[in-house]
């Protein structure tokens, strides 16, 4: 009988969905990492159900909340005396990362069991990165806040592209069954999870290969320098009281498994063959495949965007060939690979590819392509240009310096903030002028040798200008070394690093007290001719005018 919203609701209402727990292990060593959990529909008349069943309905129905709490709400109580650094993975719904309310349930659901937030790992499958993705991202983001990490599941199957890897801050990310399943015997699912892998590595990913069901595919994964696998061979999900004995079990070695040649199903489907290139072609990275003879196999439309050469232009072609000038600074790294080292993140700097944006710079990884025998037959290489974040941070450290050796050499006092407001930094005339010293420059302790009555007007005028990002121009008297009182003026303006984003404040002191005397006694005498001519007028003869106010005798 098929299953309705009615049967999910029942089975949430009598409490029958429970977690099923998989291990993960890492593949260097055959370690249990963690668990996965996956929920099971424990049925009094059908048996055990699995999710591909009940999921989709709780999704459409908006159940899967209570779902996600029943099963959580059991899988923390389960483990919460799970050893560390053994960890758990949950998956969440790619509509649950749209609630606002998520991060705060997984946390309460956390913490009741006493289950550290720093060893939990959220999964996530590509589809909830479609649409608006700002509500998505602030969920991620109060999820890593926690301390959690992020996971993108089932990665290459669907829509893959290896830009959704940059959508959020991933931490993991999951290689689908359906590649690790044929990669013994089509050649294209084993390149497919060589790219995701040496990606997952050029990006700070930790990979994790699904369905993991013999030992042919535990060792290719490793040779591939995959970190964790999870699958039937190192277990099934199974329930909670299974996890002491798998927690206690030795860790399992892989052994080198007598591998398999492809078979002559190997055939490459199209399918798979697009599958590659449209994951090639999402990827923020340059990727290349060079053969032994380090000539290009493969490149995707990024690298031939940095060469600056065609994707046909390099396809058969040497590195020498390709890019001539700069073979001699790689080859080194080349022949490493070559011998069978991975070679990862460095810099490359390349001068005069673009006229106008001069040198450019790559981190670039080599990484040793191997056969089924581990001998090595290529070199997989992945190339991020990080030219405008050089240029960003030369540009940032020349501004720094003119900045410092203004501030120094300048005569006007002058001063920076940052931009919050809480540190400053004042030039050996403004320290002068101001008797501002260090102990005032931090935590607006400046404030404190500021006229008592101009401390309030000051505070308010700085804090407007803080909150706006809009210029400061303000006034104010400060302690003078002969214990006097002297007006001065400080003009200020926000910098900003990048749009939206402000850097530093940069401003100015002036001494104005002769000016503001003479605006003072200016006013004065205004208004005290004013009076006058108002008192004559009146025909008023006052005794006595004082600062503008009027002491009569009468
Ligand atoms: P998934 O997250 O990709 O989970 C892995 C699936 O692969 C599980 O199926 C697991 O039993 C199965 N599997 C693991 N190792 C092997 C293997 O070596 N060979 C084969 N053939 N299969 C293997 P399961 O438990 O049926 O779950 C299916 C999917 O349902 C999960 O796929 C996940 O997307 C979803 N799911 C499970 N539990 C939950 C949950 O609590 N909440 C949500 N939102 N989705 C869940
Ligand atoms: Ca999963
Ligand atoms: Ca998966």
């Amino acid at each position: 009988m098929p299953i309705d919203t009615a049967d999910v609701i029942r089975a949430l209402e009598r409490d029958e969905v429970v977690p099923a727990f998989q291990p993960v292990v890492e593949l260097r060593t055959g370690r249990l990492s963690g668990f996965e959990v996956l929920a099971r529909w424990q049925s009094p008349t059908r048996g055990l159900v699995l999710p591909p069943n009940f999921i989709s309905i709780a999704e459409e129905t908006g159940l899967i909340g209570s779902l996600t709490h029943q099963v959580l709400r059991k899988a923390f109580r389960c483990i919460s005396t799970l050893p560390a650094p053994l960890s758990l993975a949950i998956n969440i719904s790619p509509i649950q990362m749209r609630y606002a309310s998520l991060p705060s349930q997984i946390r309460d659901a956390a913490e009741e069991a006493g289950f550290p937030l720093n060893r939990l790992t959220i999964e996530i499958t590509e589809s909830a990165l479609f649409g608006d993705l700002p509500p998505v991202q602030k969920v991620a983001m109060a999820l890593k806040d926690m301390g959690c990490r992020l996971a993108i599941d089932d990665f290459g199957t669907g829509y893959s592209s290896l830009a959704h890897l940059q959508a959020l801050p991933f931490d993991d990310v999951k290689i689908d069954r359906s590649f690790v399943e044929n990669m013994t015997t089509v050649r294209d699912s084993r390149k497919i999870v060589a790219a995701i892998v040496a990606l997952g590595h050029t990006l700070g990913l930790t990979t994790v290969a699904e369905g993991v069901e013999t030992e042919q595919q535990a060792s290719i994964l490793q040779s591939l320098d995959c970190d964790r696998g999870q699958g039937w061979l190192y277990g099934r999900p199974a329930p909670a009281e299974s996890i002491v004995s798998l927690v206690a079990a030795p860790g399992r070695t892989i052994s080198d498994a007598s591998s398999k040649q492809d078979d002559g199903r190997a055939v490459s489907s199209l399918d798979t063959h697009g599958q590659l290139q449209a994951i090639y072609d999402g990827a923020p990275v340059g990727l290349a495949f060079l053969d032994s003879n380090l000539r290009h196999v493969t490149v995707n439309r990024q690298l031939a965007e940095m060469t600056g050469i065609p994707v046909a232009d390099h396809n058969g072609k040497t590195v020498k060939e390709v890019v001539p000038k700069l073979y001699p600074a790689i080859e080194p790294y080349l022949l490493r690979a070559l011998k069978g080292e991975a070679v990862i993140n460095v810099e490359v700097a390349r001068v005069g590819l673009d006229n106008d944006e001069g040198t450019r710079t790559s981190l670039v990884s080599y990484l040793p392509a191997r056969d089924e025998t581990n001998s090595v037959i290529g070199i997989s290489v992945a190339i991020v240009d990080i030219s405008p974040r050089k240029r960003a941070e030369k540009a940032l450290h020349a501004i720094a310096e003119d900045h410092r050796f203004m501030l120094e050499t300048h005569p006007h006092a002058s001063w920076t903030m940052d931009a919050n407001g809480s540190n400053l930094v004042v030039n050996p005339p403004a320290v002068h002028m101001s008797g501002f010293g260090d102990d005032w420059t931090r935590n607006l302790g400046w404030l404190g040798s500021i006229h008592p009555v101009d401390q309030q007007p000051t505070m308010n005028a700085v804090r407007l200008a803080l909150r706006t990002k809009s210029s400061l121009d303000i006034q104010y008297r400060v302690h003078t070394v002969d214990g006097d009182w002297r007006w001065l003026r400080s003009r200020g303006e926000p910098r900003f690093a990048a749009p939206g984003k402000n850097q530093n404040w940069f401003g100015f002191i002036e001494d104005v007290d002769k000016h503001k005397r003479l605006e003072d006694a200016l006013i004065e005498s205004q208004i005290e001719t004013q009076f006058l001519l108002h008192a004559a007028q009146n025909n008023f003869q006052p005794h006595k005018v004082v600062k503008g106010i009027v002491v009569s005798d009468a």
